[in-house]
């Protein structure tokens, strides 16, 4: 009887380790190589803002982290009415960015960075709302509340200033181009 078992473990522990050699192999040659990815902690359709938040701050001369600082940001259904984003903190996820999805859904790529960015504004740079206009009631800042009195003017021709005003809100010299 033993002379019979053990030749059969012996052929049985070679297809083992065979098998599992071959199947290693299989996998190695499967993996595609992973590009890191710029903005883990966002949704994909937001990183490009994300990204823009980044570059208009290097070309004003600023260093902005966005990953560093572990902003998160998502899209999803905000059940609050006229609520396009919010910047929101708790202990599992300081700095959360949520855009709404059916504002999201209607909205041009203008509008989608101006209100990321104003939530960056929050999130990132620890703004709070600023209602005030100018003469016209024009809004000064992206950082206006949205529920105040002053006029929106985002625009690609006014774009520069209110940025501007984001990262320099102490600038007194800066004036919108109308
Ligand atoms: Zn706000």
């Amino acid at each position: 009887m033993k002379n019979y078992v053990m030749p059969t473990l012996f052929v049985l522990g070679i297809c083992v380790i065979y098998q599992s050699c071959s199947e290693r192999e299989l996998f190695e040659e499967e993996i595609i190589p992973e590009v890191p990815v710029k903005f883990p902690l966002v949704q994909e359709e937001l990183r490009p803002y994300f990204e823009r938040f980044e570059v208009e701050a290097a070309a004003l001369g600023l260093e902005v982290d966005l990953t560093e600082h572990q902003i998160r940001g998502r899209i999803a259904e905000i059940h609050e009415d006229n609520v396009a984003g919010q910047c929101s903190y708790n202990y599992r996820n300081p700095h959360l960015i949520t855009i709404d999805e059916s504002f999201w859904n209607r909205s041009s790529d203008l509008f989608k960075e101006f209100i990321i960015f104003h939530e960056l504004g929050h999130c990132y740079l620890g703004r709070g709302h600023l209602e005030d206009s100018f003469n016209n009631g024009i809004c000064k800042s992206l950082m206006r509340s949205g529920t105040g009195f002053c006029v929106d003017y985002y625009r690609r021709d006014t774009r520069d200033y209110y940025i501007n005003e984001l990262f320099f809100p102490e600038d007194e010299f800066l004036e919108l181009p109308l």
